[in-house]
C-alpha cells in the first residue's frame, strides 16, 4: 500500500545572509554578504566619499530560490 508521507526531509531552507553597512556622514548604504565577526552597530571603517564612520545597521537572511 502506498502511503502519502509528508516530505519533511525535503525542506531546503538554504539562506544567504547579508550585511547592510551605512555611512553616518552621507547615508551611503552598502549591501554585502555576511562575514564572520559582523554584528549590528559594529563600526566598520570609513566612508570613501565623506570619511564618515561606517556602521553595520542591519544583518538579515534571504532564502535562496531554487533555480528550476
Ligand atoms: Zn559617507
Amino acid at each position: 500500500m502506498a502511503t502519502m508521507i509528508p516530505s519533511i526531509g525535503e525542506k531546503r531552507g538554504k539562506q544567504i545572509v547579508y550585511t547592510i553597512e551605512e555611512c553616518l556622514g552621507c547615508g551611503e548604504k552598502n549591501k554585502r554578504t555576511f562575514t564572520v565577526g559582523d554584528y549590528v552597530f559594529k563600526q566598520n571603517g570609513q566612508c570613501k566619499k565623506c570619511s564618515g564612520n561606517i556602521l553595520i545597521t542591519m544583518i538579515y537572511a534571504e532564502p535562496i530560490k531554487p533555480t528550476q
